[in-house]
């Protein structure tokens, strides 16, 4: 009976706000690597933006004004992350704020000696544990160009999102049963421990060196890569790539060669 209920009411969705065609195809074209999606699939991740439109308000900050393609262009990229899971995955808050640049979280932490400090480094984007997303306007903008970016922005942020399910970011979200935390562990120690190596030594990473930072960012940073530029991920680290596979229910390198 509730999940007739809650079909009916995502039917109802859809229909009163199913976005126009050329909007959905101006996003589309904003996201090369959407290209290697079936139609298929990309059916299912334009309603599932309908409904993660309807559940989230995503505003502008400093004066920043949030144009209708924007809107669009953020929610499928956070979309992407769950195509094969649950929009559900995504509730329990509301905002995401987009910022006319980088800006100064300015929030303050106290160490271990009781000193506080206040974090003033400019940031391209943050999630916060409960919280909003925050982005800025030209990260979102520069990631649709891997080529060139080498980085997501947005798939970043909500990564973080799925790994804030299970308390702060460290990693290991909640894994649904689709893979065993050993299995996750040792795969991304091991990784970990071999990326962190080879940024201390200042190799030339074709991954974001920024991934050594903590295991909190080497997933959300791999998690970019999984989805923009597999092949990469593949290369440099089979076994995250497997169980990223069975953690976020798809292939995008099988995708892509067309299997
Ligand atoms: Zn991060």
């Amino acid at each position: 009976m509730l999940a007739a209920f809650r079909r009916w009411r995502r039917d109802r969705v859809l229909a009163a706000n199913a976005l126009p065609d050329a909007l959905w195809d101006d996003a589309l074209d904003a996201l090369p690597f959407l290209d290697d999606y079936a139609p298929e699939e990309l059916d299912r991740l334009r309603n599932l933006v309908v409904l993660f439109l309807h559940a989230k308000s995503i505003v502008g900050a400093q004066g920043h004004e949030v144009t209708a393609l924007q809107r669009v262009v953020i929610a499928v990229q956070a979309c992407v992350l769950v195509l094969n899971l649950d929009l559900a995955l995504y509730e329990g808050w509301h905002n995401i704020v987009v910022y006319p640049g980088e800006f100064v979280p300015g929030w303050q932490w106290e160490d271990d000696a009781g000193v506080v400090h206040t974090n003033d480094e400019p940031m391209a984007g943050e999630a916060m544990l409960r919280g909003p997303v925050i982005l800025s306007w030209p990260d979102v903008a520069a990631s649709a160009d891997w080529e060139s970016a080498g980085m997501n922005l947005v798939i970043h942020e909500f990564a973080h999102k799925l790994d804030m399910l299970g308390g702060e970011a460290d990693g290991c979200p909640p894994l649904g049963g689709r893979t065993t935390v050993a299995e996750w562990k040792k795969a991304m120690a091991v990784a970990y421990t071999d990326f962190s190596a080879r940024v201390d030594r200042d190799e030339d990473t074709a991954i974001d060196p920024y991934a050594a930072e903590s295991p909190g960012e080497f997933f959300a940073v791999l998690s970019e890569v999984f989805f923009a530029e597999p092949e990469l991920l593949i290369a440099q680290y089979p076994a995250v790539y497997a169980q990223f596979v069975a953690f976020y229910r798809q292939d995008p390198a099988a995708r892509r060669s067309g299997a």
